[in-house]
C-alpha cells in the first residue's frame, strides 16, 4: 500500500515562488493527473515528489515516512520523461534490464522481468531492436518498461505523450491507463491537456499560478468548479464567462446578464454564498447553451444575438454569438441552417449557471461539491522549514 501527502509545501526559486502551499493525498492504487497551464507548477511538485529538487517549506509523506529530504534513489519511485531518453545503441532488452544491471541485480531475476514486462507492453518481438527501429508508440512503451521493471511503490510520468501525433496519444493514453489499472501502483501523471486529464485521471488535480485550485474527480471538477480558473481550464470547448449583475433577495435573487434577467430556483438560492456581492460574472458551458429550435424542453431562458463566427467538427457545430459586448460560444447540430450574420435565439436552464466573484474568481454557487477545498493560507508552521543539509 503506497499513500502520499503533500502538507504545505512551497518551492521557490530565488524571490519566485513556483510552488505555494500545496496540501494534497494521492491514495493508494490511484492514478492521480497534475494539470494546467504551462509555468503553474506541476513538473516542479513532481520532480519534488521525485526528489530531484527539495521544497523551501513543508514535508513530503510517503506512506507515512518523511521522504522531504531522502535522495531520489531512495524513494521507490520511477519515472518517465517527455523524452523518452532511450539509449540509442542498446536494444529494446538492454534499455529495459540496464538499470537493473547497474544496480546489480542478479541476471536470472533481470532475465524474467524483462519477459515479463515486454509481455505487458507487446513488446516480446522487438527485445532485439535498436530504438532507431521502433515507432514512436514503441519508444513510449519501452520508456514505461523501464520504469515499469524496478516495480517501483510509485510511478510518475511527465508529459510521456506530448511528442505523439493525435491519433496514437489517444491510443497511448488507453494503453497507459489500461496499464496502471492492471499494475495498480499510484502514478502522478502531469499533462497541459485538460482532454488528456479527463480521460486518465481519477482524480485531477489542477493548477494555476503555482497553486492548487482543486482537486476532485473528472465529473466534480467539470459539474461543481469551486473557482473561475478551474471553470475555464476543464472542459472543452472553453466555458462562457461573463460580466453580470445579482439583485433581488431570497427567494426573488435573479442574475442579469446577456442582456435578460434569470431568476435563480429556490435550490440555487440555497446554495447561494453569503458573499456573493452585486457585481457577478456567469458561466454558461458551450454545452449548455443551446439553439432554441433544437433545445431540450428543460432550457427555458432565452438569449439573443448575432452569429461571428461558425466551427463544425462534423458531428456537432459550435457557434460564436455577439450579445451587446460579450460573445458566447454555443452548441447547435452538425450543419444548421444558420450563416454569419444572422440573429438566432439560444435557450439554456438556469441550473446550468456557474456564478463567480469577479475579484476573487471563487463560486459563489456551489451546489453539492464534493471536491476537496484546497486550504486557505494560513501562518507558516516553522516545523515544516526545511533545513538544507
Ligand atoms: P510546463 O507545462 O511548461 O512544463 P509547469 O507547470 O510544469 O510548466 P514548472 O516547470 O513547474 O511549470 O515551472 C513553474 C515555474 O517555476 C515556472 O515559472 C518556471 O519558469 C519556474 N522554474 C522552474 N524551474 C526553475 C528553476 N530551476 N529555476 C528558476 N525557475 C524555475
Amino acid at each position: 500500500m503506497t499513500k502520499v501527502r503533500f502538507e504545505r509545501v512551497s518551492k521557490m526559486f530565488g524571490d519566485y515562488t513556483a510552488v505555494q502551499e500545496l496540501n494534497f493525498e494521492i491514495n493508494d492504487g490511484e492514478f492521480l493527473v497534475l494539470v494546467g497551464p504551462s509555468g503553474c507548477g506541476k513538473t516542479t511538485t513532481l520532480r519534488m515528489l521525485a526528489g530531484l529538487e527539495t521544497p523551501s517549506y513543508g514535508r513530503i509523506w510517503i506512506d507515512d515516512k518523511d521522504v522531504t529530504l531522502l535522495p531520489a534513489g531512495e524513494r521507490g519511485i520511477s519515472m518517465v520523461f517527455q523524452s523518452y531518453a532511450l539509449y540509442p545503441h542498446m536494444t529494446v532488452a538492454k534499455n529495459l534490464s540496464f538499470g537493473m544491471e547497474v544496480r546489480h541485480e542478479p541476471k536470472a531475476e533481470r532475465a524474467v522481468r524483462v519477459r515479463r514486462v515486454a509481455e505487458m507492453l507487446g513488446l516480446t518481438s522487438m527485445l532485439d531492436r535498436k530504438p532507431a527501429a521502433l515507432s514512436g508508440g514503441q519508444r513510449q512503451r519501452v520508456a514505461l518498461g523501464r520504469a515499469m521493471i524496478h516495480e517501483p511503490k510509485l510511478f510518475l510520468l511527465d508529459e510521456p505523450l506530448s511528442n505523439l501525433d493525435a491519433a496514437l496519444r489517444t491510443q497511448m493514453r488507453f494503453e497507459i491507463s489500461d496499464l496502471q489499472k492492471r499494475l495498480g501502483v499510484p502514478t502522478v501523471y502531469v499533462t497541459h491537456d485538460q482532454v488528456e486529464a479527463m480521460t486518465m485521471g481519477h482524480r485531477i488535480a489542477v493548477f494555476a499560478n503555482g497553486r492548487l485550485m482543486q482537486i476532485g474527480t473528472p465529473q466534480e471538477l467539470f459539474r461543481n468548479p469551486l473557482n473561475r480558473e478551474v471553470a475555464s481550464f476543464i472542459g472543452s470547448p472553453k466555458m462562457n464567462i461573463v460580466d453580470g449583475d445579482l439583485f433581488g433577495i431570497e427567494s426573488r435573487a435573479s442574475v442579469r446578464l446577456l442582456g435578460g434577467s434569470f431568476k435563480l430556483s429556490d435550490v440555487q438560492v440555497g446554495a447561494l454564498s453569503p458573499k456573493a456581492k452585486p457585481k457577478i460574472q456567469g458561466g454558461v458551458r458551450p454545452q449548455d447553451l443551446h439553439w432554441v429550435q433544437d433545445a431540450p424542453s428543460r432550457c427555458d431562458q432565452r438569449i439573443s444575438g448575432r452569429v461571428i463566427s461558425i466551427e463544425t467538427t462534423g458531428a456537432e457545430s459550435f457557434v460564436m454569438v455577439k450579445i451587446g459586448e460579450a460573445m458566447v460560444n454555443a452548441k447547435f447540430p452538425s450543419f444548421a441552417p444558420v450563416k454569419v450574420d444572422d440573429n438566432v435565439d439560444l435557450a439554456f436552464d438556469v441550473h446550468d449557471l456557474h456564478l463567480f466573484d469577479p475579484e476573487t474568481g471563487g463560486a459563489l454557487l456551489t451546489i453539492d461539491v464534493a471536491a476537496h477545498k484546497p486550504d486557505s493560507l494560513s501562518p507558516p508552521d516553522p516545523s515544516l522549514t526545511v533545513q538544507h543539509k
